[in-house]
């Protein structure tokens, strides 16, 4: 049954606010092919169902769900949406805002009796923060042919289990997992609207952005390897300490950032055995690095290199992804259909990120953060400003899939 009564931001928004949630923390864990990502799937699906849509999965299991048969257009569809997992303790607002407001920008659409000249598609990408399994937007790289299924389903999390295992104790078929270019050809532009991690709109005065290209950015593991012994009575001089190599990582990290006016960061670091009285065996860091000028990050990542390897340390690439630019005259269409909207690029990848590097003209919509914090559950964006997202979302949404470009 199609619902008659469109549902509100408050409705929308209160039906997930427990999923998934830590109640000491207040963050949200919501991690690929766990019961809480389960939970969110179910309740997309759920909405989907009410609005009417025809919901589909590709080869990665991100869920699509079309208003309109994409298939029989020739030209494809407009597709928004984002995703609806999150990193540990992580904020409410980064993804499923992007895939609220899509789903309240086609209610908006059909009360104002709009019908669209091409099919609009809401998708949720699974797996995009990489917060299980280290890779992120796996769901995007997978059906892009960025990460290839071998790799992806090898991956393990920090219990061991694989990729290939975890989607399988979700019902989830691995053997299906790879290049989905039939569902990519579904999709003739993408609009993905998020929530700003950084405070570019505050001094603005505008409620959001048009974002127009990601910075270059990739994940590193670092591995230092070292002997453990007791610490009580092992000499200085005897010891191979690995959390020393360690932590000269992080050093370089920073100091190389520093000098190319990049971003470097250590934020996960596993020492083994663990005992606070054992000598560290090994450890291992992993670094995110990113810029807005590709040869300084590269640049940056020799630097580091070079520091950590007379450690004896290896440093391993684990993601990387090239600067991404969006499509030009997207978001030139967009910035003067949301009346001059300021235009801004970012450091944190998206799964528009990848469409765009596979082809699929994208462009993005920020929506204010007033603190710029994000990924903790202290990022926030203000109820007017969350409904004028779904607003500019839903005139950009009229505009592409009304006309023809
Ligand atoms: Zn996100």
């Amino acid at each position: 049954m199609v619902m008659t009564q469109a549902a509100t931001f408050e409705q929308l928004w209160s039906a997930i606010a427990d999923i998934g949630r830590d109640p000491t923390t207040g963050g949200y864990r919501r991690f690929a092919w766990t019961a809480s990502d389960e939970s969110m799937r179910e309740w997309f699906s759920g909405e989907c169902a009410a609005r009417g849509l025809h919901l589909t999965e590709d080869r990665m299991g991100n869920q699509w769900a079309w208003w309109g048969d994409p298939d029989s257009s020739a030209t494809g569809g407009v597709a928004t949406g984002s995703h609806l997992d999150s990193v540990p303790d992580g904020g409410a607002f980064d993804g499923p805002l992007g895939v609220v407001s899509a789903l309240l920008a086609i209610d908006r659409l059909r009360s104002a009796g709009f019908t669209p000249q091409r099919p609009i598609g809401v998708v949720n990408f699974v797996d995009e923060e990489g917060a299980r399994f280290g890779v992120s937007c796996a769901g995007s790289r997978v059906i892009t042919g960025v990460l290839s299924p071998d790799r992806a389903l090898a991956l393990r999390d920090a219990d061991g289990v694989t990729m290939a295992e975890a989607m399988r104790a979700a019902g989830q078929d691995p053997e299906r997992l790879g290049p989905d270019p039939e569902a990519l050809a579904r999709v003739s532009s993408f609009i993905e609207l998020h929530i700003e991690q950084g405070r570019g709109l505050v001094d603005r005065g505008s409620a959001v952005a048009v974002g127009n290209g990601i910075w270059a950015h990739g994940r590193w593991r670092i591995e230092t390897p070292g002997e453990a012994n007791h610490a009580g009575t092992t000499r200085l001089t005897d010891r191979r300490d690995a959390a020393i190599g360690c932590a000269q990582a992080v050093l370089a990290a920073r100091a190389a950032a520093e000098a190319y006016g990049t971003l470097a960061t250590v934020g996960k670091i596993n020492i083994k055995p663990g005992g606070v009285n054992a000598i560290a065996s090994s450890a291992t860091a992993w670094l995110d690095a990113r810029a807005a000028d590709e040869p300084a990050l590269r640049a940056t990542l020799a630097q580091i290199e070079a520091e950590v390897t007379r450690s004896g340390a290896i440093m391993a690439e684990e993601s990387w992804t090239p600067l991404t630019a969006f499509d030009d005259a997207l978001v030139r269409r967009l910035a003067d259909l949301l009346d001059g909207a300021p235009v801004m690029s970012t450091g944190a990848g998206h799964d528009a990120g990848i469409l765009a590097n596979a082809g699929v003209p994208a462009a993005m919509i920020f929506v204010r953060n007033p603190t710029g914090a994000s990924h903790t559950p202290a990022e926030w964006a203000a109820p007017e400003d969350c409904l004028a997202g779904v607003e500019a979302l839903a005139t950009v949404m009229a505009d592409l899939a009304g006309a023809e470009k």
